[in-house]
């Protein structure tokens, strides 16, 4: 991309959680494939992390990295010496805005979030003291609306109205990038387990990368899956509160008693390739926004149990806006360990996902945005046409700056 003597050269620079670093090497791979030249920043610390993360995705394309310290100084000297054409950062990134300005090249924000939650939180006026979060969120923002404009995680025809908003009522420069989802881990024991059930019997249970709840959150969630009768596959991410080697969690004999109706995976599962599993009936999800576009491009009912932040968001626009699932209804934020519901309402809610009327309704729905999302990814679809914009505009960037000089 670019004209036939010059590359074009972006710089990618993810916030060092690996949620952030897989979605911001996916992003990576997508200018690569359409022949940009990227390289990613990583802190010496996450550079392992982040060359790991990248090799379970290696296509063969060259996409080199970077190592900097937080320090915003040493950041310039990269941008000095790679000369790029942009640089995409996190958005918990507010003072690469200055640094990139300074170096006379764009900074792009990349926002994780939806559209629907960033517009919403934009019209939302709920932060009534001042804190040092407060603070940061309205550096972010301010930081926002001096940057060359936005990236989001998601495509168009999922959410037109807040894209729209967002573009035209908050005037904001904006592309929308979305990559499909694409299998980055081998054949997994539980993938095995999955082959040999019927489609849509299995409930898929897993509340993100933070999330985690407490033991007797745990307990009940494990009386409702026993009791429903359901076959699933639960993740459950490692309880601090336990002593190491006990299981106060989980009901005495548990395991042994759901063998052949459940799994449970201590730890990191292959999400979307369980997800893209035909066995797979419905999710229970806290509602990050990737799990989130991670079932919506698997056209997937959801039970949605958000924990914290813009989860709550995220759970409206998908049970009031595309109407794909249903709620477990907790009211409160509880920072990472979640508000507590008890295994009955458990146990009724993911009875709702997997079979029946209101299922087939909701598994209808979200078939139909399957469709929507290939369609986006494909060439002249609405993200390949952001990416082109993108790129377009980025290249009269250039020629404006090099002229000025
Ligand atoms: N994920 C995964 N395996 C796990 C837990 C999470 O692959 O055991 C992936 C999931 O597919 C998603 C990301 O981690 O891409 C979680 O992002 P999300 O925005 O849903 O939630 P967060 O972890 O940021 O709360």
């Amino acid at each position: 991309m670019g004209s036939e003597s010059h590359r074009f050269h972006i710089l990618f620079f993810p916030f060092m959680a690996s949620g952030h670093m897989i979605l911001m090497i996916d992003m990576a791979k997508l200018f690569a494939i359409r022949g940009c030249k990227s390289t990613l920043i990583a802190t010496l610390h996450e550079e392992p992390t982040l060359k790991s993360i990248a090799k379970t995705k290696d296509s063969g394309l060259d996409i080199g990295v970077v190592t900097v310290t937080l320090h915003p100084k040493d950041l310039e000297l990269p941008i000095e010496k790679l000369a790029p054409d942009g640089l995409i950062s996190d958005i918990f990134f507010p003072w690469t805005t200055e640094i990139a300005a300074k170096c006379g090249i764009p900074r792009l924000v990349f926002h994780r979030t939806s559209a629907s939650s960033i517009a919403g939180t934009e019209c939302l006026d709920y932060v009534r003291e001042e804190t040092e979060f407060t603070k940061f969120y309205n550096e972010v923002k301010e930081s926002e609306k001096r940057s060359f404009g936005v990236v989001m995680n998601s495509f168009y025809e999922l959410e037109p109205a807040y894209v729209d908003h967002y573009r035209t009522f908050l005037g904001r420069r904006s592309w929308t990038k979305h990559t499909g989802n694409r299998a980055s881990i081998d054949q997994h024991e539980c993938i095995k387990w999955l082959d040999s059930k019927q489609p849509n019997s299995v409930i898929y249970i897993c509340f993100g990368s933070m999330a985690n709840f407490n033991a007797r959150q745990l307990h009940e969630i494990a009386v409702a899956l026993e009791a429903s009768g359901q076959r699933f596959i639960w993740v459950v991410k490692k309880d601090t509160n336990v002593e190491e080697g006990k299981e106060e969690s989980l009901p005495d004999g548990y395991e042994s008693r759901i063998r052949n109706k459940g799994l449970i995976i201590r730890g990191w599962a292959p999400q979307v390739l369980i997800l893209d599993h035909e066995a797979i009936g419905g999710f229970v999800k806290h509602c990050g926004w990737n799990s989130t576009l991670e079932a919506v491009t698997a056209g997937m009912p959801m039970v949605t149990w958000p924990v914290t932040a813009e989860q709550f968001h995220n759970k409206l626009f998908v049970i009031q806006v595309l109407k794909v699932g249903v709620d477990i209804g907790v009211k409160q934020w509880g920072r990472l360990f979640g508000d507590s519901v008890k295994s009955e309402r458990v146990e009724e809610a993911v009875k709702r996902v997997p079979m029946g009327e209101e299922a087939e309704e909701m598994r209808r729905r979200a078939k139909a945005l399957v469709e929507m999302a290939r369609g986006a990814v494909e060439e002249g679809g609405s993200s390949w046409s952001d990416l082109e914009s993108l790129l377009q505009e980025l290249g009269q960037h250039r020629l404006a700056h090099s002229k000025k000089i």
